[in-house]
């Protein structure tokens, strides 16, 4: 697995799950599928009108989130921004090509209403939940730290082996400190909430 094959996957899903906040902070969740997939960027359709497009000019964070026929869970967490003026018809051609239905929708040239947005920058989680022990890694474009999130275990650890036999994945390897692999780790926490010295810690 690898950054480019996680946005490959979210074009065979095609319809994607896009999260972000309105001007209460509250969710809002949206489908799309009015999407261009490039090597280096995501590029989306919506409407100057919607709701989405006035939070998004406003505060262009985003989680993307896709869930294949194999159980596979990919999530962005990034950044929309509009594309720039002068390529806005560019990705306009290309995704009313790309999504027939679209013409049905903005139909003669109603489709002046529209704005595209640009992803470039993204932290992207990909989990697998049909393999045991599970796999999830994490990748981020360039300049971008990828996310560190799960459980580590410390120094404090006296190898006690409870957290181990605790683990739904038998992901805790056993060692004079024991340790979690973090490429198999569900996150569920219960090692953390087992060990007797509070040895493992939160991270992310
Ligand atoms: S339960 Fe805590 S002390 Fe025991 S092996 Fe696991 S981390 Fe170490
Ligand atoms: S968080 Fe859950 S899956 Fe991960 S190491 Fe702890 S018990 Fe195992």
């Amino acid at each position: 697995m690898n950054l480019e094959t996680c946005i490959k996957k979210l074009g065979y899903v095609g319809i994607l799950t896009f999260a972000n906040v309105d001007e209460y902070g509250l969710p809002q969740v949206r489908s799309i599928s009015a999407i261009h997939y490039e090597p280096d960027a995501i590029y989306f359709f919506t409407a100057r009108g919607k709701d989405f497009a006035r939070q998004l000019l406003n505060d262009g964070h985003v989680q993307i989130h896709a869930l294949t026929r194999y159980k596979e869970m990919i999530r962005l967490t990034a950044i929309a921004r509009p594309a720039p003026l002068q390529e806005q018809e560019h990705w306009k051609d290309v995704i009313f090509s790309e999504q027939p239905y679209l013409k049905n929708v903005y139909p003669r040239d109603t489709r002046e209403i529209g704005i595209i947005f640009v992803i470039r920058e993204a932290q992207v989680e990909y989990f697998n939940l049909s393999e045991h022990p599970i796999e999830r890694y994490y990748y981020a474009t360039e300049g971008l730290d990828a996310i560190r999130k799960g459980y580590v275990i410390g120094d404090e650890c006296i190898a006690c082996g409870t957290c181990a036999a605790h683990c739904p994945q038998g992901c805790i390897d056993e060692g004079e400190i024991y340790h979690i692999q973090p490429e198999h780790c569900l996150h569920c926490g219960n090692c953390f909430e087992h060990c007797p010295v509070q040895a493992i810690e939160r991270i992310g």
